[in-house]
């Protein structure tokens, strides 16, 4: 069970990215980024993307999806193999095959990335615990996970500048992405734990405008062993970017570290993308994602409208497309 956590859990506590301002990548670069290094990369030239994309369907609602695969891993880093992301990418097509919305990749890249990226810290380790006063996702609106500057180095070295970059999910392979959070130790004191991640999504639940557009799209890919991992997990980590939910299904909701099967956002063998408000509009919700288009006749991509506010949970986009729930005590009421 806790190894579960590895892969969902980061997620669902954390949560995704958002946007952040509207401009071109290159309008956000701030000084201090201005000497890191772009990474080189090259196609793999043993995938074809273009049969990979066979299922592409003309006129239905799509997501972009770059890849990128670092060449110079340390020896011992066996964790993902571009087997098994191709594996994991595939069933994510058949994932999201039921819900009408197809995934088109756009490349699938390898290149020599500083190693000093390899492994990152996501976020700053919180300062303010969630308490009964607000849900989950309207404390993480109030108190968004801050991205580390270390993270935001890797990241504007690893992703390329390029048009749509803020509508685009980015698939990235490292060795280990740390996330951290804080959590009831005893009586009325917190501890940080930090969780090793399988896979994170920087969800705009979690990150709301935090995570700069041009690179807002970005997931992170760790671990792809098990079974189960090797399936869902890139399927999974799109659904906390495109449904921006965390880990919920039906009736629990998502303050419930629940194991069970049924849903693709729970941690269990699920792949179920419930529709409804007894679904919580996670079907819906999909259908709605600024990282959706449909191609026009004339080429171009007609996309969604983007988040108004930074991309919370209830951010505007959603309408009554929304669940409202009640906060939850983490420690004695009479503390
Ligand atoms: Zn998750």
């Amino acid at each position: 069970m806790k190894k579960y956590l590895f892969y969902v859990f980061s997620l669902a506590i954390a949560s995704c990215n958002a946007p952040a301002a509207k401009e071109g990548s290159s309008s956000q670069t701030t000084p201090s980024e201005i000497n890191i290094q772009r990474v080189q990369w090259s196609e793999v030239d043993t995938i074809d993307v273009k049969a990979l994309n066979a299922d592409l369907v003309e006129g239905k609602p799509t997501m972009d999806l770059g890849v990128y695969f670092p060449s110079n891993f340390d020896p011992d880093f066996q964790k993902v193999s571009l087997e098994k992301l191709m594996i994991s990418i595939r069933a994510a097509k058949e994932i999201y095959a039921p819900t009408g919305v197809q995934l088109n990749v756009l490349w699938i890249k390898t290149g020599e990335v500083n190693p000093r990226y390899f492994a990152i810290q996501a976020n700053e380790v919180p300062g303010i615990p969630l308490t009964e006063y607000t849900n989950m996702y309207e404390h993480s609106r109030r108190h968004p996970a801050q991205l580390t500057d270390h993270a935001k180095e890797a990241f504007e070295s690893i992703i390329e500048p390029k048009e749509n970059s803020d509508r685009t999910l980015y698939i990235i392979v490292l060795q280990d992405v740390f996330y951290p959070f804080l959590t009831v130790a005893e009586e009325r004191n917190w501890t940080m734990n930090t969780v090793r991640t399988g896979g994170l999504s920087f969800p705009t639940y979690s990150y709301v405008d935090q995570v700069p557009n041009r690179y807002r799209g970005v997931i992170t890919i760790t671990n792809l062993t098990r079974p189960d991992r090797l399936r869902g997990t890139i399927a999974h980590e799109i659904g906390h970017k495109v449904m921006n939910v965390s880990h919920e299904y039906k009736d629990i909701g998502p303050q419930h570290e629940v194991h069970a099967d049924g849903g693709l956002m729970l941690y269990g063998d699920g792949e179920d993308i419930p529709s409804g408000k007894e679904g919580r509009w996670h079907l819906e919700r999909l259908h709605l994602s600024p990282f959706l288009y449909t191609l026009q006749s004339d080429g171009t991509k007609k996309w969604n409208p983007d988040y108004q506010e930074g991309g919370h949970y209830y951010d505007p986009i959603y309408g009554e497309k929304v669940i409202h729930f009640e906060g939850v005590a983490p420690i004695d009421e009479d503390w």
